[in-house]
Order: C-alpha cells, then structure tokens, then sequence
C-alpha cells in the first residue's frame, strides 16, 4: 500500500502535559508510522465558550499505509489509551487528536471532515503547522499555510516555549 503524508494536531490542557505528548507521539509512531516531522511546543490560549487552563499543541507529519478511516479509529484508541475524558464539548482534555491533512486529500464524511474545517480559523493549528509544512498547499482552499497565517485573523495568543 501506499505511504500517505499525514497532518496531525495533538493538544490537551489537564495533567502532566509534556508527558503526556511524549507518549502520544511515541505509540503514534509504532501504531500509525513514522512520525517525519515534530513542530515545536507551543502555548495556545484556549479557544471557545469555556473559560479554561492554556493548552500544549504540536503538529506532527506522519507517514502512513492506513486508511483515513482506520487512521481515525487509531487515534480515538490513542485518546482513550492517554485517558482522554471527555467533560464537556469545548471544555479541558488530556490530549485531543486532530487529523488536519491527509496528504492532499479531501474528505467529507459523517466520521470525518479533512481538510479539518477550522484550520484557516485558527492559529494554534496554523502556527505549528507553519512550522513544519509552510509551503504545504491546502488542498481544498488552494492556499499555502504561509499564506493562510499571513491572512489569519485570529489573534489569541499562541507563543513557542
Ligand atoms: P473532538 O475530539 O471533539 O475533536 O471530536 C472528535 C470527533 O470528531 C471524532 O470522533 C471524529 O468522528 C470527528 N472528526 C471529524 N473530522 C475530524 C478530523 N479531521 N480529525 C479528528 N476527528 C474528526
């Protein structure tokens, strides 16, 4: 089978954070494939309804043979495995999982939406994603991530540490 190019955001603000991305990307890479690429760590503060801590997020480059649909299940185990609890929508989580680009692919299912939808939207993915693919061209928008940042009008704050 083919090796595809896979996206992933991973972030979580519960718990012991760095460890818990450490182990994220490691059962990644033995589960999923070779993890290629690893953004750096950066501080996101938290998007949304709920007042809540800052979040950890990294964007990962993975090289798969799965499918998009067998590459999700995998990462709702992962998620469970890092004991993911899910409160409220929007509220803290350990680790969230979030599949961004499957190479250049566009999927649309009840399961799953790739692009993810809000990647334009939002800096805490357009950042770390700017960081290992910034001439990757999205494939539904036609833009490059460069240029998406560069027109991004979000401003939370999102810095590297
Ligand atoms: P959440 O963990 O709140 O981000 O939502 C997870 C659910 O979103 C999963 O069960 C998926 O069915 C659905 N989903 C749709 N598109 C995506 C995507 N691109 N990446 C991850 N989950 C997705």
């Amino acid at each position: 089978m083919k090796t595809q190019k896979i996206i992933l955001l991973l972030g979580g603000n519960m718990g012991n954070m760095d460890e818990t991305m450490r182990s994220a990307i490691s059962i990644i890479h033995n589960s999923l494939g070779t993890v290629s690429k690893i953004s750096n760590k950066f501080k996101t503060e938290a998007w949304g309804p709920i007042e809540q801590a800052p979040f950890l997020n990294i964007a990962i480059e993975v090289k798969t043979i799965f499918s998009p649909q067998l590459v999700l299940n995998k990462i709702l185990s992962i998620e469970q495995k890092l004991g993911r609890k899910r409160f409220k929508k929007y509220g803290p989580r350990t680790i969230d999982i979030d599949i961004l680009f499957f190479s250049n692919r566009i999927i649309s299912t009840e399961r799953l939406i790739v692009p993810h939808p809000q990647i334009q939207f939002r800096n805490f993915a357009l950042i770390p994603c700017n960081e290992i693919i910034p001439n990757f061209t999205h494939p539904g928008l036609n833009k490059k991530i460069k240029v998406l940042l560069n027109e991004s009008q979000d401003n939370l704050n999102v810095k590297e540490i």
